[in-house]
């Protein structure tokens, strides 16, 4: 597990729980699970199996969100119901979750390009000296 990061987060796994996506093989804290509030893998969507002890602080997550949403009232949205609301800001979160991610593939692809354009340039330089 050393050396992995969690691809919500992007932190390296310390002594947290972690869990195992079966849909997109991405591994992830137990508790950046918990913090979407959902019992779902935020890249993939699919459900992933909770222990109990994390179900009741999923629940805890969806509770705080709605009341938060119940006592900020926001107005430009007050058509939605409740649950909409809810579904809303989960998947704004999961958006910036997936945003993120997508931030650090492209690093990672941008340094692949600078360590491969390092190599033609040494190829270029043993060849003509
Ligand atoms: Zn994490
Ligand atoms: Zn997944």
């Amino acid at each position: 597990m050393k050396d992995k990061k969690c691809c919500i987060c992007l932190e390296e796994f310390q002594e947290q729980d972690s869990k195992f996506c079966d849909g997109c093989k991405k591994i992830l804290h137990m508790d950046c699970i918990v913090n979407s509030g959902q019992a779902r893998c935020p890249f993939c969507r699919k459900e992933v199996d909770i222990p109990d002890q994390y179900k009741e602080k999923i629940e805890e997550k969806r509770r705080e969100l709605r009341e938060y949403i119940e006592s900020n009232n926001p107005d430009p949205l007050e058509s939605l119901t409740k649950e909409e609301l809810v579904n809303l800001i989960l998947s704004i979160r999961n958006t910036n979750t997936r945003l993120r991610s997508a931030n650090n593939n492209m690093r990672l692809a941008n340094n692949h390009i600078r360590l491969a354009n390092n190599y033609i340039r040494l190829a270029n330089s043993l060849r003509f000296n």
